[in-house]
């Protein structure tokens, strides 16, 4: 990646948010060890080892990357080498967890991340004893809730690369074929089309759509079979795509056809009520809504959505219950689903909301799509 790009993407000045956020949470300092949280405030993909890699944000006094001496190249040449932010590497025999504490606040509490291993929080707190441990995601969540235009410019992008990737699924599906081979097909695609790594993909063919986790199988797809394709992956920036589509072998039953056309109208109303104000568990219920009174309500057991940026689930979760307000720069899936079985439907588009409505990040055809 250019370092124009990460710059839009990850800008310098993020990590004082984050130590503004730190101290208006009335935590001593926040620990970011390798993963989503650390990777947004500082750009750095560091690798998550048994050695300990960690960026210390005290609310009070600089910030500081605690690094092993082997990671110190690959971090100097990340975009944390260049946010003035001290590295302080250590050598084998060091403990780096004594390392970090003899620079951190000794009582109060001390915000770890999220994904910071069970192993590295217990060893935090044995070498701060006198601080309270906490989740550091309620701090950071504030933050990379709010998407940057350059955020939903990567969010576009990665929308765009899985779309490309829906195009190619028809020439892919054919009755005869297992999920697995299509699936492999579809991983290597979504590679092809431009993503760093391969998330996730969803082939449930005929009874397998109605569960909407389904794993790959050795299940043959047969004709006249609804097929429900779920994919995602990240893209070199970073950012996830998710996307949802059905796709038919032959003609689909008739069951199919009138629930099917439900859903749409659901997914639709569902994606116009996203508006700034709006409530995630409002935006839920336009769906919903449409599904329960067409007498689906119970085949569709399934929250519509969750947010979606440096993870491809992460706050806001689109479900009842969240009456946090929608603000324009938040990202989204919407994804009803029908699964009477024995087959079953979602459709599955990332939105921003926008200062007036809404964008949708994937823009391929919603209806059906039957492959012959
Ligand atoms: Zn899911
Ligand atoms: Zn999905
Ligand atoms: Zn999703």
């Amino acid at each position: 990646m250019e370092t124009g790009v990460t710059t839009e993407l990850y800008p310098p000045e993020r990590i004082g948010r984050v130590r503004e956020a730190t101290a208006k949470a009335g935590l001593g300092a926040v620990l970011l060890t390798p993963g989503p949280d650390l990777r947004y405030v500082t750009g750095y993909e560091a690798l998550q080892l048994e050695r300990l890699t960690c960026l210390a944000v005290p609310a009070e006094g600089e910030p500081f990357l605690v690094v092993p001496r082997l990671e110190l190249p690959a971090a100097q040449e990340s975009p944390v080498g260049e946010l003035g932010v001290e590295l302080v590497p250590w050598d084998e025999t060091d403990d780096p967890y004594a390392l970090t504490a003899a620079r951190l606040p000794k009582a109060g509490k001390i915000g770890v991340a999220d994904r910071m291993w069970a192993v590295m929080a217990l060893r935090f707190r044995a070498a701060l004893p006198g601080a309270e441990q906490v989740a550091a995601g309620p701090v950071l969540r504030e933050l990379r809730m709010r998407k940057s235009a350059a955020e939903v410019a990567a969010l576009r992008e990665a929308g765009a690369a899985i779309d490309r990737v829906h195009r190619l699924v028809p020439g892919l599906l054919k009755a005869g074929r297992t999920e697995r081979g299509v699936g492999r097909d579809i991983a290597d695609a979504i590679i092809a089309e431009g993503h760093a790594r391969v998330d996730f993909v969803i082939v449930g063919s005929g009874p397998n759509g109605a569960n909407p986790h389904a794993e790959l199988s050795d299940r043959v797809i047969r004709p006249g079979e609804p097929v429900v394709v779920d994919i995602g992956g990240t893209m070199p920036s970073g950012y996830c795509s998710d996307s949802t589509r059905n796709y038919c072998v032959g003609e689909p039953p008739a069951d199919y056809r009138a629930y099917y056309a439900v859903l749409e109208e659901a997914q639709r109303a569902s994606c116009e009520a996203v508006r700034p104000g709006a409530t995630p568990e409002a935006v839920d219920a336009a769906g919903r809504d449409i599904i329960a009174a067409a007498g689906h309500g119970e085949h569709f057991f399934h929250r519509t959505g969750h947010g979606i940026g440096l993870e491809s689930h992460e706050d806001p979760y689109i479900v009842a219950g969240n009456r946090e307000p929608l603000e324009p720069g938040m990202a989204f899936s919407i994804e009803p689903g029908i699964y009477p079985g024995p087959h079953g439907a979602r459709i599955e588009d990332i939105v921003v909301c926008t200062e007036d409505g809404y964008e949708p990040m994937n823009v391929t055809e919603r209806g059906l799509v039957v492959v012959d």
